[in-house]
């Protein structure tokens, strides 16, 4: 069977800063932009429904949605808080190929597998 990979992207406006940081220690905000890939087998002609895949992303980053996401992650650079919502996705079990959390259009993080 081929695999395929489909993928969706949310977004999230919080704050944050970075410790230590000369620029970025001060508290800012972005309007984050989150894109997950999920690879899998077709399934009734599907990987995973993409209405289910959003509203599983929505569910991991609402708690970040106006906040201020040092409450959540210590170092809350583009980088972690892509590792972070990678692991919250496998918990549920997807088969999570790719996470980018970009804090601008030009600014971003990924993790492959
Ligand atoms: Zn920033």
């Amino acid at each position: 069977m081929m695999k395929v990979v489909v993928g969706v992207t949310e977004s999230f406006s919080a704050a944050h800063s970075i410790p230590g940081h000369k620029k970025c220690g001060k508290i800012h905000g972005h309007n984050f932009l989150v894109s997950v890939e999920v690879e899998g087998e077709l399934k009734n002609g599907m990987v995973i429904d993409f209405f289910d895949l959003k509203k599983v992303l929505r569910e991991v980053i609402e708690k970040f949605d106006h906040s201020l996401i040092n409450e959540v992650i210590d170092v809350p650079t583009s980088e972690n808080i892509a590792i972070y919502i990678f692991k919250e996705l496998k918990k549920i079990g997807l088969n999570v190929v790719r996470v980018r959390v970009a804090e601008n259009a030009d600014k971003w993080a990924e993790i492959r597998v």
